[in-house]
């Protein structure tokens, strides 16, 4: 490669990595897209390390930007900063997790002590995410590009926001990564141990979430506006929450005054928690509630009648190629869903798969209710909530659609 710009750095330190990119990357990263793929790099000065600051430039030479670089992914460069140029030292880091928070500052009050602090890309930090549970800052990553700079975000965290313990999560594929560089998932990476799930409140409510080991970092936190509208139309209903985890949509639907709820859910250890979850609220306990343990798919197929029904299953399309099945899962699902439901019930459907558009979902549901040959009326369209922002069209992966019939 060409050596396109001198370093003026000493000899023994290796020069800053720059990176010149395809005119079409260009475009991207204007646009304010945060990922720079292996394949639209045109020009590197040197090999580039994990975590290290790579600085793009443009054709001209002129500065584009600041990100992570990873020599393991296809995704090579992960945006930090674009525009002007500066430098990312301490006092840069300080702000850009001050801005993050303060962005939270006015969102929830003390009812609620569970919700995501940093949202990955959409908040500026690509690939890192931090949950808080009450007093438990969660950390996953999903680029082992962080890991060198952990110790100096540990020590940002202490200074701005109180806590008790730090747990870091890591997505599947750097996991092994990580044990070269002595880190593990479910660590505690600083503060006091825990050995079981933390206690946290969401709208006044008690959850566990096991954070050590849990899916996500222990708890869907980005369901909490659509768990707040099926408490609001919940009163006197028979409800089923289909895909349930640890009941997060049944006890907003009890505490709403619902007549009963059903969790179904395929793993016996989700509906151990809900269950949990139940006793860990004795003001919801009075309304009758069972679990059941099945695959929905085929439970649906036929059994009791429900006045409102949520299904809320896992991505059923995690890469391009499952979007057909997914798609038509999506369709079998709501009809089987809405099959259930008495007159005046309600079927609440949410997708997480970003590879299922919005628009595609709602059309795959209105269809189900169309083909029904029911009246129904849409009642509520949601998307992602306020610390779950979605910032380019990646990250937009969840949509929720609330129909009465
Ligand atoms: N609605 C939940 C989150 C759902 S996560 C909440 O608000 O917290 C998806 C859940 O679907 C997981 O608990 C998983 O165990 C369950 N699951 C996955 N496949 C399933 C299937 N075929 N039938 C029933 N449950 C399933």
């Amino acid at each position: 490669m060409a050596g396109f710009i001198h370093s003026r750095l000493k000899a023994s330190t290796p020069p800053q990595l720059r990176l010149r990119i395809s005119p079409k990357a260009e475009t991207i990263l204007r646009g304010g897209h945060p990922w720079l793929f292996a394949d639209s790099l045109r020009e590197t000065n040197r090999d580039g390390r994990t975590g290290e600051l790579a600085v793009i430039y443009d054709r001209k030479d002129c500065f584009l930007g600041i990100g992570l670089f990873d020599p393991a992914s296809p995704i090579r460069v992960r945006m930090l900063h674009a525009g002007k140029p500066v430098k990312l030292d301490r006092a840069w880091w300080s702000k850009h997790l001050a801005q993050t928070l303060e962005r939270r500052s006015t969102l929830f009050d003390k009812q609620t002590t569970g919700y995501r602090l940093c949202n990955g890309e959409s908040d500026g930090w690509p690939g890192f995410i931090i949950d808080r549970y009450d007093s438990t800052l969660v950390l996953k990553l999903y680029t082992a590009a962080w890991f060198p700079r952990l110790d100096e975000i540990a020590s940002l965290l202490h200074e701005q926001i109180p806590h008790e313990r730090i747990v870091l999560r890591l997505s599947r594929n750097i996991q092994a990564t990580a044990q070269t560089a002595g880190l593990a998932d479910g660590q505690i990476f600083r503060g006091t141990p825990l050995h079981d799930p933390v206690v946290f409140l969401e709208s006044g409510l008690r959850f566990e979430a096991d954070v050590l080991r849990g899916q996500k970092t222990g708890f869907f936190l980005d369901q909490r506006e659509n768990r707040k509208l099926v408490e609001s139309h919940a009163r006197g209903r028979h409800v089923l929450n289909a895909f349930s985890f640890s009941g997060g949509f049944s006890l907003y639907a009890a505490r709403g005054g619902a007549r009963s709820v059903t969790d179904l859910d395929i793993s016996a250890h989700a509906l151990e928690s809900s269950r949990k979850n139940f006793a860990l609220n004795p003001s919801v306990t009075k309304c009758p509630h069972e679990f059941v343990k099945a695959d929905a798919f085929e439970w649906l197929k036929e059994g009791p009648p429900f006045d409102l029904v949520i299904l809320d299953p896992p991505s059923l399309a995690k890469k391009e190629s499952e979007r057909d099945g997914a798609i038509q899962a999506y369709g079998r699902l709501a009809s089987c869903g809405i099959h259930r439901l008495r007159p005046d019930g309600i079927l609440v459907a949410a997708s997480c798969s970003a590879h299922v558009s919005a628009s595609e979902f709602f059309d795959i549901i209105r269809n189900a209710a169309q083909e029904s040959g029911r009246k129904f009326q849409e009642l509520h369209i949601t998307s992602h909530p306020p610390d779950h922002p979605a910032t380019f069209p990646e990250a937009n992966y969840l949509k929720c659609i609330h129909l009465g019939f």
